[in-house]
């Protein structure tokens, strides 16, 4: 791998930022972890810090159902686009589909906020083919399935960066999810393609229960289902040792990294314990692995710590100075969020009031060296 610098974007690459206002409308219904204010709450607390001036943002386009039926079945996208239409959830849909689910309910504009999602991610992998890094937090829907719904996700748009990525003739791809569910949408698409290798830094004994260590694929999968708590340390060391390996052996000619708010501590569905500023240093380095590269969202469904990550993640591929603490128009775009999942007394002072976490130095867990270890072996046997 080529030297990585802390603290700074990849040289010479300018940052673009994709985003569309379709995030803004409600959607998820009520009770759904995804009903928070997420890509907007970014977007805002960014455009307070005066980080999103014009020419570094770029408006989404939505993907149209030709695209689309590049991955996902005609059958299944005409009947997401009429139910979006019409709201009435045929059980056929339901039941073929996923979709009219407690975990992939139908709302209001559903179609065009996925397509728009997927039109998203095809866009910052243009960008990312004209020498920007493309920064998409709407992305990173990766449970979806060609042709179903699954974990609250109803396309699967970092396989369609991916393809775009392979139909601009590129040969070595790399896609890396740190989001803290396993990459299962992602890593089963390009199973047969052996362009594409896929390497999920997720949970263990976390939905989709897929990604074990032994799950290799067809020799390009890479799995590291890491405990629960687990840290910087120890995502440093994995990254040291497996990730940085694998991508020097590879030699990308891109890269294409999911980053679910997930992997954060005090995410109120999962149990890791990482830093924001430990997933920015290991973002940008692994930006830094290849020429090509697409950053994308994910999960996270707390909103002060995710708008933290995503802003702050922003501000490191763009080349911008985090400050200690935030000036009062931020701050009020913070103290804007709300959550049913974290109680009041839960929100911390500082998620109101700065953007970086405060790292704390822990000890490496003998489980996740052992893992590294078996990481290792299963990928060279
Ligand atoms: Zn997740």
């Amino acid at each position: 791998m080529k030297a990585a610098r802390r603290g700074a974007a990849p040289p010479g690459r300018r940052a673009v930022f994709v985003g569309h206002d379709v995030y803004r409308k409600a959607a998820y219904g009520t009770l759904h972890p995804l009903a928070i204010p997420r890509v907007e709450a970014v977007v805002d607390l960014c455009a307070a810090l005066g980080w999103l001036p014009t020419g570094e943002y770029c408006v989404s386009p939505r993907a149209t159902e030709a695209q689309l039926t590049a991955f996902h079945d005609g059958q299944y996208v005409a009947a997401l686009r009429a139910a979006s239409e019409s709201g009435v959830v045929d059980p056929d849909l339901r039941r073929r589909h996923g979709v009219g689910t407690m975990e992939n309910p139908l709302f209001p504009g559903v179609f065009e906020r996925a397509a728009t999602s997927v039109g998203g991610s095809i866009r910052a992998a243009e960008l990312a083919l004209e020498g920007c890094i493309a920064f998409h937090p709407a992305g990173g829907t990766h449970h979806g399935r060609p042709d179903r719904a699954s974990g609250f996700c109803y396309f699967n748009d970092p396989v369609f960066a991916i393809l775009r990525l392979l139909a601009a003739g590129l040969e070595r791809i790399l896609y890396v999810d740190l989001d803290a569910h396993h990459g299962d949408g992602v890593e089963d698409a390009f199973v047969d393609e052996p362009r594409v290798h896929t390497l999920s830094i997720h949970e263990s004994g976390r939905w989709p229960h897929t990604g074990a260590v032994a799950d290799v694929g067809a020799g390009r999968a890479c799995n590291l289902p890491v405990p629960p708590r687990f840290h910087d340390a120890e995502l440093e060391l994995v990254v040291d040792t497996v990730v940085a390996p694998l991508a020097a052996r590879i030699e990308p000619d891109a890269i294409v990294l999911t980053c679910g708010g997930d992997a954060l501590a005090d995410d109120p569905l999962t149990s890791m314990a990482l830093t924001n500023v430990a997933l920015w240093d290991n973002v940008v380095r692994l930006c830094g692995c290849a020429p090509v590269a697409v950053v994308l969202g994910g999960g996270g469904y707390n909103p002060w710590t995710l708008t933290r990550y995503w802003t702050g993640l922003w501000a490191r591929l763009s080349g911008r100075a985090i400050p200690a603490t935030l000036p009062s128009a931020a701050r009020a775009v913070l103290a804007r969020l709300s959550c049913d999942l974290v109680d009041d007394e839960d929100v911390r002072p500082e998620w109101l009031s700065t953007l970086a976490d405060v790292q704390e130095r822990r000890p490496v867990r003998g489980e996740v060296s052992m893992l590294c270890n078996e990481a290792l072996a299963v990928g060279k046997a």
